[in-house]
């Protein structure tokens, strides 16, 4: 085994990790990384098909990113943000503020301006910091004797806090902590593939494109916000991924589900939260419609706070941020004694490197002509993946802009899924690191995240791989 191996066996606990399962086989060792590639410590060089962990933009080793690193370093690497600002911190803040307001087509009712950038860490913290003014925010406005009440998707994920926890809705990850959290409800989220409402018998297409139902999941988020509304409790936010809900196993919700329940939620007077950690940046790019760099704004929909996170950097530094409307942030305005600070922040709030290295992550999504090659990677992957469709263990292919997942099924016809036990999905992808490409998987889903600058002959490895894990591990 590699010494580096051995040391990470020895000392290291891995995230989401069964250590038991890992400590069984050499671990690979990234040693290395350039564009679309990594490599490891004996030489073999992978496709970072996931783009490590969904974060990674430009690839590695981007010159621009580089640069913008390497010269605030000569200036100063951390300061701290409470009590003092510094360059990077203000300049990408207003570079923010200005991307995330574009002019929204036929916007719906009610959407306001971002104007006010809260720094934190990750999403989990971004996350945190938008519940916190959402609550706060909530009993200043409606009085201290409100107990805000939050409501989230089923099948959400947005972090790994407390509070986070509290409002994400995966029992395998959640249920354990369940005495740590405080209580949320949760709607039924649309996943047209296994919908009770859905009465299409399944296909060979994306689930969403041959749903038959009459948005029964509309109608539910209707009936808990009104139950809410009639118990003289309404809800103070609503927390939404939009796009697609990633952990949930690349969830893609049809085109018109947002818009029409953040419609009803802003009638019913609660606050809009977006988790655009994973959707942000450039990520949904619908190939061939108005875009914007945000996934709530493809439905006319801008939030009252807005998470944003893992691409923010380009995927290079823990740097997270939360946006939200000026009104949010006046209400915490007061005297020193008065006692309405946002009593809220972390040692890295605000961190120069990783503020610099977001603006000129800004920069890239913004050149001339990276929108219209994100669409054409976007394109590439649609045709590669339509190839799948032959698999008999495919059952459902869902893609949303620059985000993919193939649900792998037992018997397609009936959409019976592999039981957990068997851990397809994980085996998939160790074979499919074999032949070179790294991801991985949400149960039995495979996903595809590729960075922008992936080629098409990598997009057709990164799929053709897939292909052959399959052969391997099913047959
Ligand atoms: N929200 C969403 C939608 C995510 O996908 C994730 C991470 N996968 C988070 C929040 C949490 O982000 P982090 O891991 O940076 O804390």
């Amino acid at each position: 085994m590699h010494p580096l191996a051995q040391l990470d066996h020895q000392f290291v606990w891995h995230p989401f990790t069964q250590m038991q399962d890992w400590l069984a086989e050499e671990p690979i060792v990234i040693v290395h990384g350039k564009g679309v590639e990594l490599q490891d410590a004996s030489g073999k060089v992978y496709l970072d098909a996931n783009a490590s962990i969904w974060t990674n933009l430009h690839g590695h080793q981007h010159p621009v990113l580089d640069r913008a690193i390497r010269r605030q370093l000569k200036r100063v690497a951390h300061v701290s943000a409470l009590g003092l600002a510094n360059e990077p911190a203000s300049l990408l803040a207003s570079e923010l503020v200005r991307c995330v307001n574009p002019e929204i087509p036929e916007p719906i009712h009610g959407n306001p301006r971002l104007d006010k950038v809260f720094y934190s860490d990750d999403g989990s913290t971004a996350l945190e910091v938008a519940l916190k003014l959402a609550y706060e925010f909530t009993r200043r406005t409606h009085g201290p004797t409100v107990e805000p009440r939050f409501l989230s998707m089923d099948g959400a994920y947005h972090g790994d806090t407390i509070g986070a926890v509290s409002l994400g809705h995966i029992d395998l990850f959640h249920a354990a902590y369940k005495g740590l959290l405080f209580p949320t409800d949760k709607v039924m989220a649309p996943a047209c593939y296994r919908c009770p409402y859905n009465r299409a018998q399944p296909q060979r297409a994306d689930a969403r494109s041959y749903r038959r139902c009459q948005w029964e999941c509309v109608d539910t988020v209707d009936q808990t916000l009104e139950q809410a509304r009639q118990q003289g409790r309404p809800y103070s936010a609503f927390l939404y991924e939009p796009a697609v809900q990633g952990a949930a196993g690349i969830v893609p919700q049809p085109s018109g589900w947002l818009r029409r329940v953040a419609e009803r939620v802003r009638a019913h007077g609660a606050l809009l939260i977006a988790d655009e950690v994973f959707t942000g940046f450039g990520r949904t790019h619908p190939f061939d419609q108005w875009n914007s760099l945000f996934a709530s704004h493809t439905e006319g929909v801008q939030p009252d706070l807005m998470a944003l996170a893992k691409g923010l950097t380009g995927g290079y530094m823990p740097l997270a941020a939360t946006l939200c409307r000026s009104s949010i942030f006046d209400a915490f305005l007061g005297t020193y004694d008065s006692f309405k600070t946002f009593f809220h922040g972390h040692s890295y709030t605000g961190n120069p490197l990783g503020c610099a290295v977001a603006s000129a992550s800004l920069s890239l999504l913004e050149a001339p002509g990276a929108e219209k090659r994100r669409g054409h990677i976007a394109k590439a992957l649609a045709t590669e993946l339509a190839t799948l469709w032959d698999c008999p263990w495919v059952g459902d292919i869902r893609q949303i802009g620059l985000i993919a997942g193939v649900e792998l099924v037992r018997d397609w016809t009936q959409r019976t899924p592999f039981a957990l036990s068997e851990r397809v999905g994980i085996r998939v992808c160790q074979a499919m690191a074999k032949r070179g490409v790294l991801t991985r998987p949400v149960g039995n889903v495979i996903v595809f995240v590729p960075p922008y600058v992936t080629t098409k002959r990598q997009i057709q490895t990164m799929v053709g791989a897939l292909k052959d894990a399959l052969d391997e591990v099913l047959g």
